[in-house]
């Protein structure tokens, strides 16, 4: 074991067998994915986005979803923004989706409606950043360029036996200069993708990534030390913040109440459905109704729902209330047509959505 203080040099020569040993392995056992068939810059770059924190099976259907309605960064540019959030539905992480949509008018205007031949002008979209760019430039422009992120910083730190922390920048800087000189120039693009192919079936994380299978084991100082899956290191993560909601289903001659979040932070800009903090018990529901002078409603008990996202969890406890006018001081009551096809609700309250009544 040793952190970072291998020489870039060297491992090129120790690992000079590795693009080889990777190609001939993903050639013959690489997966049919809806985005490898004509991999256009369109295609490698949604779905790119689409599989940050995804995992490819769930991603086929919404990518697939995707294509059929927005074909090429012509129409995305020239959708609104509400539908692209509406196809994202599901996926999470909906700023992605508008720095798609942003990036996709840029390039309408800017570069005759195509993704720049160019890293400057790649990385300069909102929305891309270095494994994005790496992705589109060698898979669909034949750039030589690695595309590195968790997965391949992960399959480093066991190949190089390295105790690094793979979220320093340092760490990540090297491991693209070495996979800058490794990769070959006459097909990087496939390349990149052999890599990241080993990390999601062969590599994986956690316990048991699968040696026996694996077509670089013989140029692996981790799996010859005997125990591969100590690395990468593990780093004590923060914990996350609980935070406890009432979820209210205030529903009116069919329609229900939802609103709209605040442009900035968590879910940023999307609908809702309204919720009061903390967990609220019948009798509290009820005192708080008959303070804000609700008209006569019906109420009626939710099951409980937890969502996670990356730094707080929801613990959430839901009413039903069912209202004889409508009332309210915030948002708006609509269809459960509308509410499908118009107004993106996160996954995050997905336990209360499924319980709108069409
Ligand atoms: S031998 Fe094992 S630990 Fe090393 S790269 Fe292959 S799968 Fe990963």
């Amino acid at each position: 074991m040793r952190e970072n203080d291998w020489k870039i040099e060297e491992e090129c020569v120790r690992l000079a067998s590795m693009p080889e040993a990777l190609l001939t392995w993903y050639r013959a056992s690489a997966r049919e994915l809806p985005w490898r068939e004509d991999p256009s810059p369109y295609k490698v770059w949604i779905s790119e986005i689409m599989l940050q924190q995804t995992r490819i099976e769930a991603v086929k259907e919404y990518f697939l979803r995707f294509m059929q309605e927005l074909p090429d960064l012509m129409s995305l540019a020239g959708a609104e923004e509400e539908r692209v959030l509406k196809l994202w539905e599901g996926l999470g992480y909906y700023s992605r989706a508008r720095n798609l949509h942003k990036a996709a008018q840029i390039c309408k205007e800017q570069y005759e409606g195509q993704l720049p031949e160019d890293m400057e002008k790649l990385l300069a979209l909102p929305g891309i950043g270095a494994y994005t760019a790496g992705a589109i430039g060698s898979i669909a422009y034949h750039i030589p360029v690695p595309a590195v992120d968790g997965n391949v910083l992960r399959i480093f730190t066991r190949i190089l036996a390295d105790d690094s922390d793979i979220r320093k920048e340092s760490f990540r800087k090297k491991i693209q200069r070495l996979l800058t000189d490794l990769m070959p120039r006459e097909d990087p693009g496939t390349f990149n993708q052999a890599l990241m192919e080993l990390g999601e079936r062969i590599c994986i994380p956690g316990g048991a990534p699968s040696c026996e299978e694996c077509p670089v084991a013989g140029l692996c100082l981790g799996r010859m030390e005997g125990n591969p899956s100590r690395y990468p290191s593990k780093i004590q993560k923060k914990a996350r913040r609980e935070e406890k909601l009432t979820i209210l289903l205030m529903c009116c001659h069919g329609k229900y109440r939802i609103r709209r979040r605040p442009g900035r932070g968590l879910l940023a800009g999307l609908y809702e459905l309204p919720s009061l903090p903390g967990h609220r018990s019948r009798e509290e529901m009820t005192e708080w109704l008959e303070e804000s002078q609700a008209p006569e409603v019906r109420l009626s008990e939710l099951g409980p729902a937890r969502h996670i996202f990356s730094h707080v969890e929801w613990d959430m406890k839901g009413w039903k209330i069912e209202l004889s006018e409508e009332w309210g001081t915030d948002g708006f009551f609509a269809s459960p047509e509308e509410i499908r096809e118009r107004y993106p609700l996160p996954t995050a309250f997905a336990a209360y959505r499924r319980l709108i009544e069409e």
